[in-house]
């Protein structure tokens, strides 16, 4: 649907891997070390040429060194990309991407809540002939009213919205082939909407059960908020996806239908004043007389005109954003052994 730095994928194709896996971080000091430690036992099992990349998104708790010396130890494999502020997990997952030099890319969270042991299912799965696997976190561990039923609530409309039917969206973890991700751009909470945009270009899709534990370190960093984010994000992809060429067919059909609306109140506000009366020889209604309907009308459109007004702004954003290439990332420093090509969007 948009324009990544596909030059900068090839720009990285000196040195194939097969494997990336990449790990947004925000303040998981005590996370990282046990964290490599899992990986490092799960890959070094399989006979793979892989790459850890950090992505350390701002952090202020010492996750920063605690990278730093986790890619002293493990120089070949280990990768930090520090960012210069913070600039939000899809952000910080998009910059690993672009720097990404392999052949399969395997997101993940840096938390621990995401299991290392379910890398090699996941890739065991993609070689049945999928381009994209997605996790499902089936015994997720995380709050049941401020994250499970929400997460619930917007799974199933993007399921129903996008007509892939998936169930676990929100899950970080998941295996790409590479191709999958030329072209696709990263914002907002566009990651978990990856498997969407391939859906709809043609892609196989999988999905898989995978292990989720409880946070046992650190604190999780989003609430309600982040679910109320993802369905906007949500509506405006498929406003985007459908409207896009021509916007006055959803603005003009839905003025339409709100105009039309507005008549039939407005005759029906009518028919109480001066025909009800008349024709039953009841009281005329009294609640004609008061401000109700009219707060009702001018309620009903403010509502519809902010919405429309947010998707148009959105839209505007977007092309904004495309046109001119922004990155949605800032790179500070890259941390690495291997000499390598830095995206030319950072
Ligand atoms: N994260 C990040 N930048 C942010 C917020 C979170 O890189 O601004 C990382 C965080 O360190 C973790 C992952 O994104 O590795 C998921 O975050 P969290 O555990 O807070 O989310 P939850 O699991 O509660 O959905
Ligand atoms: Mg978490």
């Amino acid at each position: 649907m948009a324009r990544r730095s596909t030059e900068a994928v090839r720009a990285n194709d000196g040195l194939p891997l097969d494997l990336s896996v990449l790990i947004p971080v925000y303040n998981e000091v005590q996370n990282v070390e046990p964290l490599h430690q899992e990986l490092q036992q799960v890959l070094g099992s399989l006979s793979l040429r892989y790459e850890l990349i950090f992505v350390d998104d701002g952090s202020s708790d010492g996750t920063r060194a605690k990278l730093g010396e986790i890619q002293d130890q493990d120089p070949e494999h280990v990768r930090v990309v520090y960012l210069r502020r913070n600039c939000g997990q899809t952000a910080a997952l998009s910059a690993g991407l672009d720097l990404a030099r392999g052949d399969i890319l395997i997101p993940m969270d840096g938390d621990r809540q995401n299991d290392p042991a379910d890398i090699p299912r996941l890739l065991k799965k993609l070689e049945e002939g999928y381009d994209v696997v997605s996790g499902w976190r089936k015994a997720r561990q995380d709050a049941f009213i401020t994250r499970k039923i929400p997460s619930w609530v917007a799974n199933r409309l993007v399921a129903r919205l996008s007509g892939v039917p998936l169930h676990d969206f929100g899950c970080t973890m998941k295996a790409y082939r590479r191709r999958v991700l030329e072209g696709v751009r990263l914002y907002g909470e566009m990651h978990r909407f990856i498997p969407v945009f391939a859906t709809w270009q043609g892609a196989r899709v999988a999905e898989l059960e995978v292990h989720h534990r409880a946070r046992t370190a650190g604190r999780t960093k989003y609430g309600l908020g982040r679910t109320l984010n993802v369905v906007l994000d949500l509506i405006l992809i498929i406003f985007y996806q459908r409207y896009a060429q021509r916007p006055i067919h959803l603005f003009g059909r839905i003025g339409l239908w709100s105009l039309a609306l507005s008549f039939l109140m407005f005759g029906g506000m009518l028919y109480f004043k001066y025909l009800h009366a008349h024709l039953t020889g009841d009281q005329p209604k009294s609640f004609i007389e008061t401000p109700l309907p009219l707060l009702v009308v001018f309620f009903f459109m403010m509502g519809v005109q902010s919405i429309l007004m947010g998707v148009l702004a959105e839209m505007i954003m977007r092309t904004y954003y495309e046109s001119q290439s922004k990155p949605t990332y800032l790179i500070g420093e890259i941390r690495q052994s291997s000499p390598v090509t830095e995206p030319d969007s950072a």
